[in-house]
């Protein structure tokens, strides 16, 4: 029902404009006012702060639904999670109440800050700083790449409060649009989810009341990767939604397109490549929801699971939808159909929330 719900909801007033937000790489407004008129923007907040209580597979249902019509818009979604994880797994119940709360509302979207120029795959590397001052901390910095930046009122910002511990000197806080000294770059110009904002935050003597930091001192970065491991999750959502999307649409070309005679369907080669087009994707979405379930339970392989399901989903979204545009022929690389866009918004679900040479190295180290 969840999928079917969100599905009309997509086709109907996502899709619409996904390929506009593209060209034009505008905010999908639509798409947000949508999602926040059903309640979809932010469906894994908890119901004790007015949020849909959604588990991990149905949130990862929605994120999918709405990537097969529109990766930017499916970052809406996603976005909101990675942003407010951090709160919910380890911020104090006055924080989560504080922010979770507008977050269900639909009156201000969550981002995540933890890269930055120099320190992307190696986060620890960060120089971003909070220096204690009485009852405030001291924010100065630049975090990079950061989705939804300008746009979101809300920001888990990870800063290095003991320099001399690196990983373990590293602490977790959020800040507001509105504090003074948050600024930001101007918009990324990307390959593709161009309808995602992606700026530099500019962090400049913000001083925050120290009742926002998240969790204990120290705990920053733990609770940061701890998040990934529940986030990778959506992300192969995204990938696998972007896949079926441009599957439906090459399902469907390939039947009114006629060579030869006949519906190029009918050529064994055609159908050879729509079989195993299909069946990546079904193995993407079993890997991906049993991982869902392993998050919603805690598993104790959550990490190798949430980075294999990443890892694996994000690969198939670029090889299905590199067919789909060969599927095409001539009119699969323009962009007067969607799988082009799709073919571009692929490809960032190889990099972001850790690249899958990253991926590979955490799977690497927790074996099953
Ligand atoms: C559109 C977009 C949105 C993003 N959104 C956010 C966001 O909201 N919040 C946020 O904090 N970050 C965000 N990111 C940042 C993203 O997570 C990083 O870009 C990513 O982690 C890679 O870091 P990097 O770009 O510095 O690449 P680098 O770390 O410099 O990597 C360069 C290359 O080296 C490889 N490499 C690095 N280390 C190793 C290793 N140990 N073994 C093998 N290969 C290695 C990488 O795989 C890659 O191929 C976003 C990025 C983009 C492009």
């Amino acid at each position: 029902m969840l999928r079917d719900a969100v599905r009309s909801l997509a086709e109907a007033k996502i899709a619409p404009y996904a390929a506009a937000v593209d060209e034009e790489a505008r905010f999908p407004q639509e798409a947000l006012d949508a999602l926040t008129a059903n309640d979809l923007h932010a469906v894994h907040v908890p119901e004790e702060y007015g949020g849909g209580g959604a588990d991990a597979l149905a949130t990862v249902i929605v994120i999918e639904e709405v990537a097969r019509v529109c990766a930017s818009s499916s970052l809406i979604p996603a976005v909101n999670k990675l942003g407010s994880l951090p709160v919910i797994l380890s911020g104090s119940e006055e924080l989560k109440k504080r922010y979770m709360t507008p977050l269900a509302k639909g009156d201000g979207m969550f981002s995540y800050c933890l890269s930055e120029p120099d320190a992307g795959s190696d986060a620890a590397g960060m120089k971003t700083k909070a220096v204690r001052d009485g009852d405030f901390w001291v924010l100065n910095g630049v975090k990079r790449w950061i989705t939804n930046a300008g746009v979101s009122e809300y920001y888990t910002v990870m800063a290095v409060t003991d320099p001399s511990k690196r990983s373990k000197g590293i602490s977790a806080f959020v800040v507001e649009k509105s504090d003074e000294g948050v600024s930001f770059g101007a918009p990324e110009k990307k390959l593709g989810i161009k309808g995602s904002p992606t700026r530099e935050v500019y962090l400049d003597n913000v001083r925050i009341p120290a009742d926002r930091m998240i969790g204990a001192e120290g705990t920053g970065f733990a609770t940061a990767m701890k998040t990934l491991d529940h986030t990778r999750i959506t992300i192969a959502a995204q990938a696998l939604g972007i896949a079926q999307g441009a599957l439906d649409y090459a399902k469907g070309y390939v039947k009114e397109r006629k060579q030869f005679g006949k519906p190029i369907a009918d050529f064994q080669g055609i159908q050879f490549m729509l079989a195993d087009m299909a069946m990546k994707i079904e193995a993407a979405r079993q890997l991906t929801y049993a991982a869902a379930a392993k998050s919603q339970r805690g598993d104790s392989d959550l990490t190798f699971q949430g980075a294999a399901a990443k890892c694996f989903a994000s690969d198939v979204a670029m090889e299905v939808t590199t067919d789909a545009v060969q599927l095409l022929g001539g009119y699969g690389y323009t962009r007067d159909y969607p799988v082009e866009r799709m073919m571009r918004d692929a490809k960032i679900t190889q990099i972001y929330e850790g690249t899958n040479q990253v991926q590979r190295v955490v799977m690497a180290r927790n074996l099953p």
